[in-house]
């Protein structure tokens, strides 16, 4: 097997919310790890005075696959967040009437 020397462990990217740059650093074993196993790295970058934290996935060979930026949950945010498993549970309520009525 011919071993990369010139391993791509220094990413530069930007911020798709706020444009900021970011440099990120990746150790050998975390992009050994990542292409022996086909996992993802994954970073979270802080970006607090804006509000988000910036999430990446960066695959073994050094590429950004995946960006996202998660607001900043506050208390009132966790409120307004609460509507998603609620609804699934009434999907599953539904699920369950629909599978009850058709026996
Ligand atoms: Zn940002």
């Amino acid at each position: 097997m011919v071993s990369i020397q010139a391993q791509k462990s220094i990413i530069q990217t930007n911020c798709p919310l706020c444009g900021e740059k970011e440099t990120i650093f990746l150790s050998k074993d975390e992009l050994d790890y990542a292409r022996s196993n086909h996992a993802l790295i994954t970073k979270a970058i802080s970006h607090t005075n804006n509000g988000h934290v910036l999430t990446l996935y960066i695959d073994g060979e050094g590429i950004v696959r995946r960006k996202y930026c998660f607001e900043i949950a506050e208390k009132k945010d966790l409120n307004r967040n609460i509507p998603l498993p609620t609804k699934l549970d009434l999907v599953f309520d539904q699920m369950l009437k629909d599978s009850l009525n058709s026996r």
